[in-house]
């Protein structure tokens, strides 16, 4: 048959919190040629916890490269030029399965998931000064890590602890899963993370967006929103409450390259809740017309605080408030407040970043699921007063691990210039109004956050 002849193929698994997707790009342009993505269904059996099915999960990466496989066989592109494939997934959320049986012994427990709350006030109490800080990991002790959640799994799920006892537990986090699954399960599979959970999503999208020089730095807006700045080979400690994490370590004899991160837990998981559980949308793109059909919050401020605050506060007491309400507000003006909250609480780490770090960044480069909302974009250049810079590829956390992979079995794609590339091409937004309505709008935040601040002490 007239197949195409392309050279080598790289491909990326990419499991998120919100769906699962498989990418197969051209090695040489980094070209998007095919993909498939399917939703994740999220159960939140008890308030505050979040879990997902790690079968569904599994199945889901099956029927995605299924699917993105037929698509490229439609194009006449051949498969079998597929030379590696990355992993990048959802960081931190938590699974533990019986190696003998292959059968998960519970649901993974995401990363959003509050139930280790009480653990971790007992381990800050037990910290010289109550400090959450903690200074040799640079990670603060919070709900958020998988260390307190495997903790929970073990003290509170009969079959986990039994496994533990009989050694046939396995641990991880979803790539170790899916990989061990992938190459075997029960019969061999491969157990394996890497520094980052393999290249973990922010890694990933930090290499996708090209981002290898000391200070160059990437927002990615996905269920959450993660600002990383890379600083190079040796680990900075932040006095703002951003998290010190390993950027990338992309061969056996590579130094690790670190990057200061700064977290947000809930940036598109508003939008779900606004369609889940209040319903005023069917779809998440519906939201951008509603927000835009008003223009202004009109005074109404949401800080969606669901999982508490991660940074820079790092409050698990804290919870969602919506205030600043009138007669004349209504569900537009709420959709609007619901897309400022993503961007005030980027504004928030970006200034942590620049205390911490003497040189601020010019304009901020974005990628993620949400920033195919242009209105959220617009306000984000608004909100921050400096440029955001989307490339015209959307994917690049697929990308990122696709290159890694690829850059392992010798068919890297960056050992090209980035001029060569493809998609590269990007929109920029510029800041529209004036700064000072900028911080007045900003000040009126942080006053909303105070009130959403300790609610559950
Ligand atoms: P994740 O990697 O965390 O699964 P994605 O990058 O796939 O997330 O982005 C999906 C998130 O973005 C969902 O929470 C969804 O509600 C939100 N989202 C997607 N499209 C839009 C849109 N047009 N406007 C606002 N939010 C959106």
């Amino acid at each position: 048959s007239n197949r195409i002849t392309l050279g080598p193929l790289v491909a990326a698994i990419d499991q998120g919190t919100s769906s699962t997707r498989f990418l197969v790009f051209n090695a040489k342009t980094a070209e998007l040629l095919s993909h498939h993505q399917v939703e994740i269904k999220q159960s939140f059996p008890k308030e505050g916890w979040v879990e997902e099915d790690p079968k569904e999960i599994l199945q889901s990466v099956y029927e995605c490269m299924d699917r993105t496989c037929e698509k490229l066989t439609q194009l006449n592109i051949d498969i079998s030029n597929i030379k590696a494939i990355g992993v990048t997934n959802q960081r931190e959320t938590t699974l533990v399965w019986d190696k003998e049986t292959g059968e998960p012994l519970y649901n993974a427990i995401v990363w959003l998931d509050l139930r280790t709350q009480s653990t971790v006030e007992r381990l800050i109490n037990k910290t010289p000064g109550k400090n959450k800080n903690h200074l040799k990991t640079g990670l603060p002790i919070s709900t958020y890590f998988s260390a307190v959640k495997l903790r929970w799994l073990m003290d509170n799920v009969e079959k986990v602890h039994e496994a533990v006892l009989s050694h046939r537990a396995m641990f991880g986090t979803v790539d170790s899963w899916l990989i061990w699954c992938l190459t075997g399960g029960k019969k061999g599979g491969v157990h394996c993370t890497d520094v980052t959970n393999c290249l973990g999503d922010q890694s990933a999208a930090l290499v996708g967006q090209m981002c290898f020089k000391d200070g160059q730095a990437k927002n990615t807006y996905g269920t959450g929103c993660f600002l990383l700045k890379n600083v190079g080979t040796k680990p900075v400690m932040s006095d703002h409450g951003l998290l010190t994490t390993v950027a990338y370590k992309l061969g056996r004899d590579k130094p690790a390259c670190y990057a200061l991160e700064g977290s947000v837990a809930i940036a598109g998981a508003v939008v779900r809740w606004l369609k889940d559980n209040l319903g005023i949308i069917q779809t998440s793109t519906e939201l951008e017309k509603l927000a835009a059909d008003v223009g202004t919050s009109y005074g109404c401020y949401f800080v969606p605080a669901f999982s508490g605050l991660y940074a820079p506060y790092w409050e698990p007491s804290a919870r969602g408030i919506i205030c600043g309400l009138t007669q004349f507000t209504n569900r537009s003006h709420l959709a609007f407040a619901a897309l400022e909250a993503v961007c005030f609480q980027t504004r928030e780490i970006l200034d942590a970043m620049n205390q911490d770090s003497c040189i601020h960044l010019s304009q901020l480069q974005v990628d993620g699921g949400m920033t195919s909302n242009r209105l959220l974009m617009q306000l984000q250049a608004d909100i921050l007063c400096i440029p955001v810079v989307k490339p015209s590829m959307p994917e690049t956390t697929a990308l990122g691990a696709a290159m890694a992979a690829g850059a392992a079995e010798g068919v890297s794609v960056w050992s090209l210039n980035p001029e060569d590339l493809t998609e590269v091409t990007s929109e920029k937004f510029e800041p529209q109004i004036n700064p000072e309505e900028s911080e007045l709008r900003y000040a009126r935040w942080k006053k909303a956050v105070q009130r959403a601040m300790n609610w559950e002490t």
